[in-house]
């Protein structure tokens, strides 16, 4: 038997076949509905007995209520594969599948995993659990007041810190002041432009605030950073770590580490962690 572990992202979908014929691929999520995508993999594989799935969007006990990122046909994921092939799913918000991934990497059950990619979201395990509150809604760090910007969000608001710290945020930003260009925070940097080098700095700002605001919040004992942005410029967690003691409470600082995510693709990880604990 196999088990099929899906990482719907913003871009990407990304799948793995564990078990005897392992196999993996991706395709453009923007051409992809999950349900359709789910029910043709069981087609062409009927040996399969498990789905997971890690989703860029809000989930809630099996049922996705938002994505911005994805466009969504059916919704009620996990009851849609029980009852139609009668085998076990189970969907997750991506971020708390990065983290939960990242929780086992790192062998400790007080972390938070912040990602900057398209969007800044964070997931949180606390005593070696997702932590989801009452609508599974924990963690939405992206969209904390931070700054009135001159545009919207996608959640409909014009202050969140994602309008900042963010692979969309910053095209925003480069859009809004005619920065011409790829979205590179070194060549905005490089642009001679002040004013869209300024927004590689609000960059760095914004992220240092999200990151102190994680740490006084959840007093985690290692901060994650991960995500495309982060990915691209290493050189953004060393200056989280020397500024968080000036943004962040003291004493939630005293032994914390903060690192970069070491995982290719942790939601994709965490999807896979999801099948483990499932009953088949
Ligand atoms: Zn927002």
């Amino acid at each position: 038997m196999s088990r099929l572990a899906i990482d719907m992202g913003g871009s990407w979908l990304r799948y793995e076949l564990v078990g005897e014929e392992e196999a993996c691929g991706k395709r453009p999520s923007r051409d992809t509905e999950l349900a359709a995508f789910i029910a043709s993999m069981i087609a062409e594989h009927p040996q399969i007995d498990a789905v997971a799935v890690s989703f860029a969007g809000q989930v809630h006990e099996g049922t996705i209520l938002s994505a911005p990122n994805v466009a969504v046909g059916e919704r009620e994921i996990e009851t849609f594969v029980e009852t139609r092939f009668g085998i076990p799913c189970r969907i997750e918000n991506d971020l708390n599948c990065a983290a939960l991934a990242e929780s086992v990497y790192w062998n400790e059950r007080e972390l938070v995993a912040l990602y900057s990619g398209t969007g800044l979201g964070a997931g949180v395990i606390t005593e070696g659990r997702i932590l989801h509150g009452f609508r599974s809604l924990a963690g939405e760090i992206g969209h904390i007041p931070y700054k009135e910007a001159p545009f919207a969000c996608g959640c409909g608001k014009r202050d969140c810190v994602e309008l900042y710290a963010s692979g969309s945020g910053i095209e925003k930003w480069m859009a809004h002041l005619g920065c011409p260009g790829r979205v590179d925070l070194a060549a905005l940097r490089r642009s001679g432009s002040p004013r869209c080098a300024e927004i590689a700095g609000a960059y760095a700002d914004a992220l240092l605030f999200a990151s102190a605001t994680a740490v006084t919040l959840l007093n985690p004992k290692i901060l994650v950073l991960g995500g495309g942005v982060v990915r691209h410029n290493p050189d953004l967690v060393d200056q989280i770590r020397k500024g968080i003691g000036r943004s962040a409470l003291a004493a939630s600082c005293e032994g914390l580490r903060i690192e970069a995510s070491r995982i290719a693709d942790a939601s994709l990880e965490g999807a896979k962690l999801l099948l483990d604990t499932m009953e088949r």
